[in-house]
């Protein structure tokens, strides 16, 4: 059977999601509170679940690895730049003659514009991360602010350095039915992971490692971050991140950045 496709998922979704919280107001105003709260919590579950799934491909196309037939992974670097992380972790790259695509975020962006030139200028990608990364409140975002999410931060690439934006990532990998929208109406690739040492909020330098060694394949999509934590010394990024591309190349994995991704049908 074929799959419906993502925007009829996308209206079915809300429809069945707004008659039970609808039949909850209902059944409540009607005086029968304890019949509502299943439904409520039914509404809830309907919309939330694919998007509080991390790369979850309910709502839209979501890439979490990319064809290949050579031993190559995809680094990604998430949340910066950064001045207190970002040039250590592109001197390591160049070290290594890695090539990645960073993530960022457009506020970011601003701040550090000529961080973000050096990122494009040492032929690395910059991407769509959002204006703001709001982690805690954006699987809620409606359609206007995920629309404008996606807007200013792709303003703030092609602005700062003329690069323009093709692909997507959701902050926690977290996007519901408007964020898929908003990224198919800008003709941004939603690009998920296949492999993390979850450094986004904590930096375990040894955990990390393993935990990537652990899944990484050919074609994986490996997540990291150069954002800068309170528990990290300036070179702490680059210090991790050197020790991965050694075990990579030790395992014969070259790190390469997927050219005509937006091509593929996902
Ligand atoms: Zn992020």
């Amino acid at each position: 059977m074929i799959p419906a496709p993502p925007p009829l998922r996308r209206a079915a979704t809300q429809v069945f999601s707004g008659t039970l919280a609808a039949s909850a107001l209902v059944t409540a105003y009607t005086g029968l509170p304890s019949a509502a709260i299943p439904l409520a919590l039914g509404a809830a579950g309907v919309f939330l679940t694919p998007t509080l799934l991390k790369n979850c491909a309910w709502y839209g196309p979501v890439l979490k690895t990319f064809p290949t037939s050579d031993r190559e992974v995809w680094l990604t670097i998430d949340d910066g730049p950064d001045p207190r992380q970002t040039p250590y972790v592109l001197d390591v790259l160049a070290k290594h003659g890695a090539k990645a695509t960073f993530f960022a975020i457009g506020s970011k962006i601003l701040q550090s514009p000529e961080l973000a030139q050096r990122i494009v200028a040492e032929g690395h990608s910059l991407q769509n991360h959002t204006f703001l990364h709001p982690e805690r409140s954006f699987w809620a975002a409606g359609p206007s602010r995920a629309r404008k999410e996606l807007e200013t931060c792709s303003r703030a690439i092609f602005q700062t350095t003329g690069a323009t934006a093709t692909q997507f990532r959701a902050p926690v990998g977290f996007a519901n039915p408007f964020v898929h929208a908003a990224a198919a109406e800008q003709k941004l690739t939603f690009i998920g992971w296949s492999s993390t040492g979850y450094d986004g909020v904590a930096h375990n330098p040894e955990a990390v490692l393993e935990k990537i060694m652990a899944s990484v394949r050919p074609g994986g999509i490996i997540l990291c971050h150069d954002s800068h934590l309170g528990s990290l010394v300036p070179k702490g990024r680059a210090n991790t991140l050197d020790g991965l591309l050694v075990r990579l190349k030790f395992e014969g994995y070259e790190c390469s950045v997927p050219l005509n991704l937006e091509a593929l049908s996902i």
